[in-house]
């Protein structure tokens, strides 16, 4: 059976996702991430289009790269210019990138009334334009933009283009789905009609407009391409891309594929990596790779997923770097509580039922641990008697002035130390929540100072029902981070300062427990 080559774009199609903007730096990152995982591919970006992209390629020359071809991108000459005068592809032939992909118009319509040139004249734009980079030593990879709506309006045409690229000495032609509205069906029989006229190897590079890009990359490996051009996460412009954490996957374990050496227990490092770089954290429900891949939450799917994980899982989780997680909520019982053990790597002795009941009292109260497991870990450990306090919060107060026209908030707050010294500090924040925990953090640092690299990443807040409460109140969550590990913890009364400080003294707790 072939190898698939996977060829990653994160950083042209991905790079055009809304919000997403890469300093030369970043790529930098994203370059060495994915040439660690084991792509073969890198798409860098367009030289001599931007002092960004420039200075990438500068630095990338410097970097040894593992497996990762770094690829230059661009597009056919200019109507009515000789290639050797056209400035990007000048770009292209001077760049430091030994490969070079450049897409071309292969749908008549898009020709005849975007270019508004004759059908002839783009052909000889394609071949003149590929042949003019192989000559200057590089390996051409040819984009055949807006493939499939081309082969439904002229097939003829569309294959000719491939032909012309071809002619002009490319390695490889690639089948866009640049709208991204085909079905599976429709790019295999393209593919397979394709392949009865090229001999270069085919690639698919598909759009995620009618959510099929990932099908359709896997339609088209089927009948035959031999290159997935994917993003990590599926980022891309208006629906994204083919998501590589999910196209990867599903030719290792589904289809039985050959690709380079990648660790797929890496994939979801890498989405989360990449996630982090882009400031774009990958959404809970992604397959494969999302925070809620392999988490259970209904009762009896839990007591079955207990007995034998392929009752509701369709891989193991640990294949692709996952892990699996168990909400504990009212719905779950102990069985939910032995498995929410299990996957904090905690033991499971004869005190389950005294968790369990200890869960369910506090739920009564508002609590809810399902998205707080360092609240629910640091619960055990203290019902175990496995961890002291650190500190103690004596007592604090907020003052909130609005006599000058802005809201000045000031917290002042006690606080007990595990050998009896108080310390008593103030803070400014612009809210009571902000203050408090600045107070709280200040207090505390001269006796603990691993919690200076701990920021809060996110705070929610819920009223609660109060007919699933009995006290009426507030619950919050609060989600922190010390840049290596992330956890949330949940706090609960009838008063929201008091509930944010009991989750703040949890996430505190918490740092201090698991150490630098
Ligand atoms: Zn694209």
């Amino acid at each position: 059976m072939t190898k698939i080559v996977i060829y990653d774009t994160t950083l042209r199609d991905g790079a055009q996702t809304e919000g997403v903007l890469f300093s030369s730096e970043d790529k930098l990152d994203v370059l060495k991430a994915l040439d660690d995982f084991g792509v073969d591919f890198v798409e860098g970006g367009w030289p001599g289009s931007n002092p960004s992209d420039d200075e990438f390629f500068a630095k990338a020359e410097s970097l040894e790269l593992r497996t990762a071809k770094l690829v230059a991108f661009g597009s056919t000459r200019r109507y009515g210019v000789e290639p050797k005068d056209d400035p990007n592809l000048r770009a292209l032939a001077d760049s430091g990138a030994e490969w070079c992909c450049i897409f071309g118009k292969s749908w008549d319509f898009q020709v005849e009334e975007a270019l508004r040139i004759g059908l002839d004249e783009n052909l000889d734009m394609v071949q003149d334009s590929v042949r003019f980079l192989v000559d200057s030593g590089k390996h051409v990879i040819f984009d055949a933009e807006h493939f499939f709506d081309g082969y439904k309006s002229n097939p003829k045409y569309a294959i000719n283009v491939l032909k012309a690229a071809e002619m002009g000495g490319a390695d490889w032609l690639v089948l866009c789905d640049t709208n991204g509205g085909s079905l599976p069906a429709e790019v295999s029989s393209a593919v397979e009609d394709a392949l009865l006229t090229v001999d270069v190897p085919l690639g698919i590079h598909a759009h995620n407009d009618s959510d099929m890009a990932t099908a359709n990359s896997l339609a088209a490996v089927e009948s035959g391409c031999q290159m997935v051009q994917c993003t990590v996460n599926g980022m891309g412009e208006r629906c994204g891309n083919a998501n590589m954490c999910t196209v990867l996957p599903n030719l290792a374990y589904k289809m039985g594929v050959e690709t380079s050496e990648m660790d797929l227990t890496k994939l979801t490092a890498l989405s989360r990596n990449i996630g982090e770089i882009v400031n774009v954290l990958p959404r809970p429900d992604m397959p494969y790779v999302g925070e809620s891949a392999f988490t259970h939450k209904g009762g009896m799917h839990i007591s079955a997923v207990t007995k034998d994980t392929r009752t509701y899982e369709h891989i193991d989780p640990a294949a692709v770097g996952n892990t699996r997680k168990i909400l504990v909520s009212e719905m779950a019982g102990k069985a939910s509580i032995i498995e929410k053990l299990k996957g904090l790597g905690l033991e499971c002795g004869d005190d389950t039922p005294d968790i369990t009941k200890k869960i369910k009292e506090m739920e009564s109260k508002g609590y809810q641990f399902e998205g707080a497991d360092a609240s629910f870990e640091l619960l055990v450990k203290r019902l175990r008697g496995e961890l002291e306090p650190r500190f103690t919060v004596e007592g604090f107060k907020i003052l909130i002035d609005n006599r000058l026209g802005d809201m000045d908030t000031e917290a002042s707050i006690k606080v007990l130390d595990s050998e009896g010294v108080l310390e008593q500090t103030a803070a400014d924040g612009n809210g009571p929540v902000n203050a408090l925990d600045k107070a709280l953090r200040k207090s505390l640092i001269r006796f603990f100072p691993e919690i200076d690299d701990m920021k809060l990443t996110d705070y929610k807040v819920r009223t609660l029902d109060e007919k699933s409460a009995t006290a009426a109140g507030v619950r919050v969550l609060i989600r922190s981070t010390d840049g290596k590990h992330s956890w949330t913890t949940v706090g609960v009364s009838e008063n929201v300062v008091e509930a944010s400080l009991i989750a703040l003294v949890d996430a505190i707790e918490y740092k201090l427990m698991i150490g630098e």
